[in-house]
């Protein structure tokens, strides 16, 4: 046998007469080899002695094989022993998303809500047994300093509201999770920051698509340079945007259309996946302002950042055609690709790179959990730990910078430098868990 032609599970198998597992038990029965075996064991006796000089031992069936190995998942704190959290924004995330998904964490509740409607705010919190005493809107929002049961203020409201309920919610003395995009200028993501410091407490932006599990074996695959070295990353995230009337079509809510809302997932997962910094902006929009929705905002995007390694990112976000949501990787030795990308379920991975010597595609079985309750989870287990959050406002704060270079460049139609930062991921940043 040629066994440099051989691929490991095969090698594995020759080298190993004496182990069958239940991967190669498997293989074996599906040959039908297996059967024949197990015949040729049952059937001793006699005909065994008679056949002794073609004896055939077999080893013991070892069915659980390394899956025993597993660790077991932490389990869920009871609710007296969580971190209590308070919801700022009653619109469609925090109602459709982030409340229900307080019913798959382990270690965060909510305890309090901030809206501006009451009435909505009231049956809200009898559906997830909030106290009514812990309702509050947003003139008495900085009472929440006065109720212990409140660790985590969740920040769900328009863009542009973000940095001044960041940094009143840390003058109250509460830790801060706050939605993507972090703010609509550099200089008030650097307010944020800032506050959060000044306060001692903690600040992380949701950037949910980095605590779940797709998106983590991408990365994982990246580090353990099964593609090689990167060359390009490629991505759209689009959407028809209906309502004319909307903050999000809204300049100075919004802080621009689909490059700070939905642009940010192909921006952020560039710079996470490959875990390098852009050094150069190229960026173009198309306005259209015949269009109700597009008086204010751009319509569509497309941008190209530079990082130093030379891997380029190609992306494409809009605002004005039917949703489309996906990246492929691809580096010298194979590529990765989630198609769909960056919806709350449904994601889908495949790798193709090299397996025992030949080039294969792979559509590994992740199990999906809610991005959601992980990110929050994430930050309740930094609070409680004491640590740096995986998504701190730093992170909030360069796709930021990245924003404003691709309207600077498509201002000025040429490319923007981009001055060397500090990478936000240290070693002092909590990893997330696996579960
Ligand atoms: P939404 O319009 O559905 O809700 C916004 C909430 O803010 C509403 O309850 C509204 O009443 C309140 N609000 C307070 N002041 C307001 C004002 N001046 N104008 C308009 N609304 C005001 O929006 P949403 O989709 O829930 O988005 C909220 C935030 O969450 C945004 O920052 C958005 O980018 C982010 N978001 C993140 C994800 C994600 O997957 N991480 C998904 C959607 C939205």
């Amino acid at each position: 046998m040629n066994f440099e032609n051989q691929s490991s599970e095969d090698a594995e198998k020759t080298s190993s007469p004496n182990r069958l597992n239940r991967r190669s038990f498997l293989h074996l029965a599906g040959t039908g080899l297996a059967a024949a075996a197990v015949v040729r064991a049952a059937g001793a006796g006699d005909a065994a002695e008679a056949a002794a000089a073609n004896k055939v031992s077999l080893p013991p069936l070892d069915l659980e094989g390394p899956e025993q190995a597993q660790p077991l998942p932490k389990p869920p704190l009871p609710l007296n022993e969580r971190v209590g959290f308070a919801i700022v924004g009653l619109g469609h995330l925090s109602l459709g998303q982030i409340l229900p998904a307080f019913g798959e964490s382990k270690y965060a509740k909510p305890v309090a809500l901030v809206s501006g409607d009451r009435e909505k705010a009231r049956r809200i919190a009898k559906q997830y047994n909030i106290r009514e005493e812990a309702i509050y809107d947003y003139a008495t929002y900085d009472a929440l300093k006065n109720n212990p049961e409140v660790q985590v203020i969740y920040i769900v409201l328009p863009n542009s509201m973000h940095a001044d309920f960041t940094v009143r919610g840390a003058r109250a003395g509460k830790h801060i999770l706050c939605e993507k995009p972090m703010a609509t200028s550099v200089a008030d993501c650097e307010r944020m920051i800032a506050a959060c410091e000044t306060a001692k407490v903690k600040l992380m932006i949701a950037y949910r698509s980095q605590y779940e599990p797709f998106d983590r074996a991408i990365v994982k695959a990246v580090r353990e340079k099964k593609l090689g070295e990167l060359r390009e990353f490629v991505s759209a995230n689009s959407q028809n945007q209906g309502d004319p009337k909307q903050w999000r079509l809204n300049q100075k809510l919004a802080g621009g259309g689909p490059v700070p809302d939905v642009g940010i997932y192909c921006i952020n997962a560039a710079r996470f996946i490959s875990g390098e910094e852009p050094s150069e902006v190229f960026g173009q929009v198309v306005r259209k302002p015949e269009d109700p929705r597009f008086v204010e905002v751009e319509a569509s995007a497309q941008f190209i950042l530079k990082f130093p390694s030379g891997l380029t990112a190609a992306c494409s976000c809009s605002y004005d055609s039917h949703r489309s949501q996906f990246f492929r990787l691809q580096g010298s030795e194979g590529w990765a690709e989630l198609n769909p990308a960056f919806a709350y379920t449904g994601l889908k991975a495949r790798f193709r790179h090299k397996v025992s010597l030949h080039d294969t595609t792979l559509e590994p079985a992740i199990e999906a959990k809610n991005q959601f309750a992980l990110e929050m989870d994430h930050f309740a287990e930094c609070v409680t730990a004491d640590r740096k959050p995986h998504t701190p406002g730093e992170e909030g704060l360069q796709d930021q910078r990245i924003v404003e270079a691709i309207y600077e460049s498509a201002r000025t139609g040429k490319k923007v430098s981009l001055a060397p930062v500090a990478s936000p991921r240290g070693p002092e940043l909590m990893e997330p868990k696996a579960d």
